[in-house]
């Protein structure tokens, strides 16, 4: 079935990755593991001083983020062709919002953190589905870290990790597809995936 639509993950995705998650953790006192998640098993006061840290970061991270190469390509390609683009992160929609702002990019839908429960969980990807008009297995999720993948695969999507050098597949956790670059997803569309 051809894709009609994608759904990008932000950080090291549209992004190139510089949320210091070390740093945060380090500052917040946390342990080495997927912050939202911990933060979910802390109580208040507590958990408003970790958000408050990754925020921080965050901020600052959007403020001097810059794009991927292939990312105008790829969306201007889209819009000729007529598919949507949506965004879906884990970072706030404040660095979202600052990051669009930065670059001059426009998204048909986005969703972050601050609007529904963050990947790994489908039903984000489920949401864009409905807002984008784009039945799920017409979507191609694409992101560099494995919950991209999951969040994709248990929706029902195709999926695409974007890492350096296709690793073997268990490494890129079963995605349909494994990109070194995000110019490639234009050979992906045109193949009709
Ligand atoms: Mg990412």
């Amino acid at each position: 079935m051809a894709i009609r639509g994608i759904i990008f993950d932000m950080d090291g995705t549209i992004t190139k990755s510089n949320v210091n998650f070390a740093a945060i953790n380090r500052e917040a006192e946390v342990p080495d593991e997927p912050i939202l998640e911990y933060i979910e098993t802390v109580g208040e006061p507590r958990k408003k001083t970790i958000l408050a840290v990754l925020e921080k970061y965050e901020a600052r991270a959007a403020e001097t983020s810059e794009l991927r190469e292939g990312v105008r390509e790829v969306l201007d390609y889209m819009k000729k062709k007529g598919l949507k683009a949506a965004l879906l992160t884990r970072n706030s929609r404040r660095s979202v919002q600052t990051i669009l702002r930065r670059h001059g990019l426009k998204f048909d839908a986005i969703l972050t953190r601050d609007d529904a429960p963050p990947k790994p969980s489908p039903y984000p990807v489920l949401l864009l589905s409905k807002k984008l008009g784009v039945k799920p297995e017409e979507l191609l999720v694409v992101g560099d870290f494995h919950f991209d993948i999951l969040a994709g695969k248990a929706a029902g999507a195709k999926t695409a990790l974007l890492i350096q050098d296709c690793p073997s597949e268990k490494e890129t956790h079963s995605a349909d597809f494994c990109l070194d670059s995000l110019s490639d997803i234009i050979s992906i569309i045109e193949k009709g995936a």
